[in-house]
């Protein structure tokens, strides 16, 4: 049993007072490392070692279309370059393994039959285009847009035997339909929601894997998690998990919704990576140090009762405190991160300390041999290195829209040329030469333009230079986050896109280059 303080964080109302704290973060790896994964890291890793717990790192993969190896990868990887490291989890293994969702079905299977067998959930073999009509037909009644429950009053023989027959199916939780839910929360009062308001949620999908709702209580109780410490957009999500906790008998976790980090504008929105780089690596590749950067995400929803902003990770720890936790929206200031940024580079290095950071950065022979085969053909010099590759050892890159514009561009047309080669990018599997090269062509042929005319503005955009190296081969070692916000500043350099813009040309672009 671990010495918990008794006043703090949340822990009297919990079954922690008698086993060991167990926290996780358990990111689906469907996309870049967010910077927002390593928010919920940092604070559950902290909890966890403030009271002597562990730290458990789950990988979320029940959505098939969308989770590749790739961002798993990439998540594990920029968690550890941050220092954020976890005691059990995919790569380390641990008594709860495996801690992959995707190697865990049985399991789930398992519990799903469990639901099913006690009159908990029902097979729903409704189709796709009953669901359609039925949401729209809510939607024009202005009813509640959930399931109707056609499906929640076939008889378990029916049941069965269409099962048997193989016609396809999802599996649903049955959700009271009165009376109310309470949300307890660490950082909140009480939210009570009608249980009217909540659908009949889909536990099994039709392929055979469960959703998250379902693997993630299962885990959470399997995995004996005592504390889900994790963002605000799943607290709606908290009467249906309380469900299944009382279904299966088993006593919750105690919840913790941290606020979500808001992008530095007006109306504090959502952090969002049109407004800001939101992938750890972006940082990484633009010259921030792991230490300010777990730093900074420690400023958000905590200060030190002393104001001194510069922290370390231990520090951080000592002083953690999840009651005391502010909801305020903080904001992911990158401005302030740069600062930040500066003040760990100028105060904590020396010369010597300064050139191993920038060895580890991008001055390391990995990166060295594989831009020197692009810049060897192009030398005369040993000094041509110089002008010839600082683009790749940069953030942004010094470019005027003039630069961009030479050749008589209509700028309108040019930010759009940016902003569907953004979303071309997106959809690559593989960022590589031949795969850009692929997209390019792609769109040359699409808007009739030559290749040679589409590509010099984005020769420029990428390397602020007019002639370098090779464009494809150079985007490729850039990588998707150098490469995706030097276009975003391009395309505001150019005098950007509107809002209502951007939605007629998503529309083009889906329509032309397939949705
Ligand atoms: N897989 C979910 C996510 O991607 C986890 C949410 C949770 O922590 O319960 O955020």
């Amino acid at each position: 049993m671990v010495d918990l303080p008794p006043t703090n964080d949340g822990l009297a109302h919990t079954h922690a007072m008698t086993s060991s704290v167990r926290v996780r973060v358990a990111p689906s790896p469907t996309g870049d490392p967010h910077v927002g994964t390593a928010y919920q890291a940092l604070f559950n890793l902290a909890f966890a070692r403030k009271h002597g717990g562990r730290f458990i790192l789950r990988i979320e993969d029940t959505d098939r279309a969308r989770s590749t190896s790739d961002s798993e990868r990439a998540i594990l990887s920029s968690l550890r370059w941050l220092g954020l490291s976890w005691d059990e989890g995919p790569d380390v293994g641990g008594p709860h393994a495996p801690y992959r969702q995707s190697e865990r079905l049985p399991i789930y299977r398992e519990h799903v039959e469990r639901l099913l067998a006690e009159g908990n959930a029902y097979r729903c073999f409704c189709t796709k285009d009953r669901l359609d009509q039925m949401r729209a037909d809510n939607r024009d009644k202005k009813v509640f847009p959930g399931y109707d429950g056609k499906c929640r009053a076939l008889s378990s023989d029916e049941s069965d035997r269409r099962a048997a027959s193989e016609e396809a199916h999802v599996v649903r939780m049955k959700v009271p339909t009165e009376g109310t839910c309470v949300i307890p929360d660490v950082l909140r009062d009480d939210i009570v929601k009608d249980w009217e308001s909540i659908d009949d949620q889909v536990v099994l999908k039709s392929d055979g894997f469960p959703t998250y709702h379902l693997a993630n209580v299962v885990d959470d109780h399997l995995m004996e998690i005592t504390h889900v410490i994790r963002g605000e957009e799943w607290i709606n999500s908290v009467p249906k998990h309380l469900k299944l906790y009382e279904y299966f008998g088993w006593d919750p976790p105690v919840f913790c919704h941290l606020p979500l980090l808001r992008n530095n504008d007006a109306n504090k929105s959502k952090l969002s990576k049109r407004k800001n780089p939101t992938s750890i690596e972006y940082y990484r590749r633009a010259g921030f140090l792991p230490e300010a950067i777990v730093n900074f995400m420690g400023m958000m929803g905590w200060t030190r009762a002393q104001g001194e902003e510069k922290f370390t990770l231990d520090a951080f720890i000592q002083n953690f405190e999840l009651e005391k936790l502010s909801l305020g929206g903080p904001v992911f200031d990158v401005e302030k991160l740069r600062w930040l940024n500066a003040r760990y580079i100028r105060e904590d290095l020396d010369a010597v300390a300064l050139v191993d950071r920038l060895r580890e950065w991008a001055l390391g022979p990995d990166y060295l041999e594989r831009i020197a085969p692009l810049a060897q053909p192009r030398m005369e010099t040993l000094s041509d290195w110089g002008y010839l590759t600082a683009f790749f050892f940069a953030d942004a890159v010094p470019v005027e829209a003039e630069d961009l514009l030479q050749g008589g561009q209509d700028p309108k047309q040019l930010a759009e040329l940016f902003q569907i080669a953004l979303w071309s990018f997106e959809r690559l599997e593989r960022f590589d030469a031949a795969s850009l090269e692929g997209v390019f062509r792609e769109i040359a042929d699409k808007r009739d333009i030559k290749l040679r005319d589409l590509t010099r503005p984005f020769y420029v955009a990428l390397t602020g230079a007019k002639a370098s190296t090779p464009l494809f081969d150079s985007a490729e070692l850039l990588g998707r986050d150098l490469v995706r916000t030097r276009l975003r500043r391009a395309i505001e350099l150019v005098g950007g896109l509107s809002a209502k813009k951007t939605k007629a040309l998503d529309k083009e672009f889906r329509a032309t280059f397939g949705a």
